[in-house]
């Protein structure tokens, strides 16, 4: 249940397995974080920054720009073949005038082998007219238009994604020991026919498995963990912007002051668009609280700082709000947060609740599901798919944030909502 990454890689990895599968989406695939998300498959650089070496959460994630660009070139465990790379490259800039500040990050890049210097013509057209001051790496991740990737899998396992038909929602009925027995959809006038009965259900609704808590509820008699985390972001896009941009600015801090991801504007300016996240769109920036116009302000004041010799006061931006959500880490860390995939389960139920933690871990999660069914003693039943009862129709693909989100109405239906644009002229930088 959940159309988004961990959902989509999940349901390629069983039924290439023989397992017989359906994905039950709400509103359409990858609408949750998966095509929010600024589609970069981290090798772990972005972990070591700050920290002077490689940390748990950067070895655990090192292998996954390999596993990737397997599947990109065809020979991986799912067929990425038709999915978009934006740039085989992931940069770092240094904020200008900090040079001295980051002589320990210097030696921490220098020591990555997936990370390198660059100057001159093979620094990123937009990076090419910074001050002497600023240093340009080239870091070994790729950054990929994330709609096209689930495209790519709505292609070949598409007619085993459904969502239920208008505003019909999804029901469990469970065992006398906790497990669940159907998954129904029920609408106003239904009586609850249009099962399936699954062996396993597995939750990858991202902030959505809370909801399917209380629907699925623990599928057995064992507890489950804690609640969820849900950390959220705002993110600013910039629509016109001078050129192709994957770049982290680099400052005195462990996160990024900017992450800026980009895309051809296909439905709008015909140019490109920013996808700006980083320290600016995080809690601790006091971005959560900003409303849209101030939030707007306070990312032109920093590109004004990092990114100074570039000129965005033709473009128009807007902002956008979304939540990481997040298993609770399995063993006590530093952090807080999970540092790779997570997977809970009551003891004896047949119910799975999942996070990838990151798009880049989707592989990571989706074998660990597998595993989990295996020790569970659900076997693959052979080739074929699940026939989706007629109270369920295709589950269509989410737009990119800046072409829309989709939401559900005030009666109750899907719908895409558009995204309103604000000239940067208009925006107060005091
Ligand atoms: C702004 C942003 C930028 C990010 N950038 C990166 C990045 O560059 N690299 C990286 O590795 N990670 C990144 N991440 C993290 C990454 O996007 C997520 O870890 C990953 O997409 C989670 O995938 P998921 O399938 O678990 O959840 P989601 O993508 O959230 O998918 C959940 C799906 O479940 C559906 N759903 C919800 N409720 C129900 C229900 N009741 N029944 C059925 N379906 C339901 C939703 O509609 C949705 O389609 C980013 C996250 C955000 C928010």
């Amino acid at each position: 249940m959940g159309g988004g990454i961990a959902g989509l890689w999940t349901l390629a990895r069983l039924r290439a397995m023989g397992y017989r599968c359906l994905l039950l989406e709400q509103l359409a695939l990858g609408a949750g974080q998966t095509i929010a998300s600024q589609g970069i498959i981290h090798g772990g650089v972005k972990y070591a920054l700050g920290s002077g070496g490689a940390t748990d959460a950067s070895k655990a994630i090192a292998q996954m720009p390999g596993v990737w660009r397997a599947c990109l070139e065809g020979h991986g465990e799912v067929d990425l073949r038709k999915a978009r790379v934006l740039s085989e490259h992931q940069y770092l800039w240094t904020a200008p005038g900090l040079s001295g500040m980051l002589g320990g990050l210097g030696a921490t890049l220098a020591m990555r082998a997936d990370c390198r210097g660059v100057d001159g013509v093979r620094r990123p057209t937009v990076l090419r007219g910074a001050p002497r001051s600023v240093s340009v790496y080239e870091v070994d991740e790729p950054v990929l238009d994330a709609r096209s990737v689930v495209e790519a899998f709505a292609k070949e396992h598409g007619a085993w994604c459904v969502r239920p038909r208008g505003i019909k929602r999804l029901g469990c009925s469970h065992r006398a020991d906790g497990t669940v027995e159907s998954v129904w959809v029920h609408g106003p006038g239904d009586t609850g026919e249009g099962a399936v009965f699954p062996k396993a259900v597995v939750c990858v609704a991202g902030e959505g498995n809370a909801v399917l808590r209380s629907i699925a509820g623990n599928g057995g008699r064992g507890a489950l963990p804690d609640k969820p985390q849900v950390r959220p972001l705002h993110m600013v896009m910039v629509r016109g912007a001078p050129g192709p941009m994957f770049a982290h600015c680099v400052g005195a801090s462990t996160l990024p002051r900017l992450t800026i991801t980009s895309a051809p504007d296909e439905r709008g300016s015909g140019g490109w668009v920013w996808y700006v996240g980083g320290a600016i769109a995080e809690p601790e920036s006091g971005a959560i609280e900003r409303d849209e116009a101030a939030q707007i302000s306070a990312t032109l004041r920093v590109m004004h700082e990092v990114l100074g010799w570039v000129d965005v006061r033709g473009c128009e931006l807007a902002t956008c709000r979304w939540n990481r959500a997040e298993g609770v880490p399995s063993v006590q860390t530093r952090v807080a947060r999970p540092e790779g995939p997570t997977i809970s389960r009551a003891e004896g139920g047949n119910v799975m609740y999942a996070w990838p933690t990151k798009l880049a871990f989707a592989p990571l999660l989706a074998e660990r599901v597998s595993e989990q069914l295996s020790s569970m003693g659900v076997t693959p039943s052979g080739a074929g798919g699940v026939e989706a009862p007629s109270v369920f129709e295709p589950a269509p693909i989410a737009p990119r944030p800046w072409e829309g989100r989709m939401v559900v109405s005030k009666d109750g239906f899907p719908t895409i909502q558009e995204v309103t644009w604000n000239s940067a002229r208009s925006a107060t930088l005091d």
